[in-house]
């Protein structure tokens, strides 16, 4: 699979569409989602053309992942949920369901989670 530089997050990343921002640096922005699921759903995505966590963990630098890495757990503490708890998902190709082929994290987090296992 090739990367769809028309994806709507890299247009998001290029600002060709908008997002409500919660926290960007060098390696990733991190945005809520449109179509929110839980009280806190944010998407966290890295500033480069991987398609999915499998791409992202295979193809992506050491800083690129540890920097992607670092921001996910910074994110929950930004937004307090650290203490509290939350959940991480990504989908990865079509037996996950994935919808936009542009790797990101879901947070899901700020009441209980139902259990997933
Ligand atoms: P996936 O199934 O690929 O893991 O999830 C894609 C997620 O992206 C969905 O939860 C969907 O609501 C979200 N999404 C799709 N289009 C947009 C958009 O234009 N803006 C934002 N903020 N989220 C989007």
């Amino acid at each position: 699979m090739i990367y769809d530089y028309n994806n709507v997050f890299a247009k998001i990343l290029r600002e060709e569409i908008p997002c409500k921002k919660v926290y960007e640096d060098d390696f990733v922005l991190a945005f809520y989602d449109i179509k929110p699921t839980k009280l806190v759903h944010v998407l966290i995505i890295p500033k480069g053309a991987y398609i999915s966590f499998d791409d992202f963990s295979k193809t992506a630098p050491d800083t690129m992942i540890v920097g992607f890495i670092r921001a996910v757990g910074l994110v929950a503490r930004q937004l307090e949920i650290a203490e509290s708890g939350y959940r991480l998902l990504s989908n990865i190709g079509r037996d996950s369901g994935q919808e936009v082929t542009h790797f990101h994290v879901h947070l899901f987090g700020g009441n209980t989670l139902d259990r997933m296992v």
